[in-house]
């Protein structure tokens, strides 16, 4: 990854931030039930770039976007929704502004003062953010001074407020934006020797070019959950009832090759736990080999034998990027390989011989479940970004702050 400019940068090109406008990027995109916000973690996350610049006297002000108003306004996908939870993260009062370009943004900017904090309106009223209209981002930009993007998590589109942005105004990613981008550095760009990856989740087709750049980056390819079955059918195990995509078996064939041409080892259950049903701790449930799965049986979870190998293949390795979980872990007891690999990499990172690094809405809710994620080193919240990074993507948003 080429270098990117972060705010320790922003003094090459302002002597003083005082009374400057910066227009910070942040993601907003808040979880709500009946009007109020059920999690906060993406606001604490910007919170120190917010503070950071609004502390060195820039007047700060806030673009995001809120749910998918397609273009158009909608009251209930205002950023207004969230100006009380920003407030209270932040501890200071914040201007709401209903614009995002124009006369009212501009008489906004003449009345904060250095130092103070405004929300702009929801980016996706305009039909122009996502079609990254270069009017819409002149607009923009004619209020401020420099653009801040903290918001790795829309990194992965091109849009006025997540890209353009950064092609007419000094650009800088944020501290958030940094510590993501850092981590995930070490974790594939440039890891330390061996890289083991944890890939699983329920299906191979979601996460095919994330598999295909996977084998030609890592030593351990190691694959769970319901996508192991397919690789396992394609091997010629009968995989039973089990969530499986016959279809795929030569895509998983020429994974596999490919692995093999590339010194990638590929780590395939070879115990599993399996049921008649799927239902939380069913009568049928048994722990068998690979191969004595019966017709009428699904596999449901990687098998304890298996979980205890690759426990010791995580041991050899200096370097973990997992995303998918292991088996069906929100019903039990199919969670038990994912929480005891979850903990072996946390103890392993804990001693300080492993860097790990996970992502993935139901990876993060289960590493959260065997109440391991803060021992991670970086556990990454952004979904589709996060994915795209995982197929070796480059991000526009990312791509946009790299430093010429
Ligand atoms: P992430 O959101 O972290 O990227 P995915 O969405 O790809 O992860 O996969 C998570 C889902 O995969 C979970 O809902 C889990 O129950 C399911 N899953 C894992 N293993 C199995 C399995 N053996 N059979 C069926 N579903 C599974
Ligand atoms: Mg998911």
């Amino acid at each position: 990854m080429a270098r990117f400019r972060t705010l320790d940068d922003i003094g090459d090109r302002f002597d003083d931030l005082r009374g400057k406008v910066a227009l910070v990027r942040v993601d907003l995109n808040l979880p709500m039930q009946d009007g109020a916000v059920t999690d906060d973690t993406r606001v604490r996350a910007s919170a120190p770039t917010i503070l950071e610049l609004a502390d060195a006297g820039a007047k700060v002000l806030l673009l995001a976007h809120f749910g998918r108003p397609k273009g158009e306004r909608h009251s209930t996908m205002s950023t207004s929704m969230v100006l009380d939870a920003v407030e209270d993260v932040l501890g200071r009062e914040v201007m709401f502004v209903p614009e995002i370009a124009g006369e009212i943004v501009a008489q906004a900017v003449g009345i904060l003062g250095p130092g103070d904090i405004a929300l702009l309106e929801n980016t996706r009223f305009w039909k122009g953010e996502e079609k990254n209209d270069p009017d819409l981002v002149k607009a923009i930009a004619a209020n401020g001074d420099l653009y801040v993007n903290d918001a790795f998590s829309a990194a992965h589109r091109a849009h006025a407020s997540t890209e353009g942005l950064a092609h007419v105004l000094p650009a800088y990613a944020g501290r958030s934006m940094q510590a993501e981008l850092e981590a995930l550095g070490k974790a594939l760009d440039n890891p330390e020797k061996p890289v083991a990856a944890v890939v699983g989740g329920a299906k191979v087709s979601s996460k095919l070019d994330v598999l295909q750049h996977l084998v030609g980056k890592v030593d351990h390819l190691i694959i769970g959950g319901g996508m192991a079955n397919t690789f396992l059918a394609a091997r010629g195990v009968d995989v039973g009832k089990s969530l499986c995509e016959h279809d795929l078996a030569a895509t998983a064939e020429a994974i596999m090759d490919a692995a093999d041409t590339s010194g990638c080892t590929v780590h395939l259950p070879y115990d599993v736990v399996v049921a008649k049903e799927f239902a939380a701790n069913p009568p049928s449930l048994r722990t068998c080999n690979v191969h004595e799965v019966a017709e009428d049986e699904m596999i449901l979870d990687v098998g304890p034998q298996a979980v205890e190998a690759l426990g010791d293949v995580l041991k050899t390795c200096r370097t973990l990027v997992w995303n998918g979980p292991m088996g069906a872990f929100e019903t039990q007891p199919f969670d038990a390989a994912t929480v005891a690999l979850a903990k072996t990499a946390a103890a392993l990172t804990r001693e300080g011989s492993l860097i790990s690094v996970a992502g993935g809405g139901d990876t993060v809710a289960a590493l959260n479940h065997a109440g391991v994620a803060s021992d991670f080193s970086y556990i990454s919240t952004a979904g589709g970004a996060f994915l795209e990074w995982m197929e070796g993507k480059e991000l526009p948003g990312v791509k946009a702050l790299e430093a010429r």
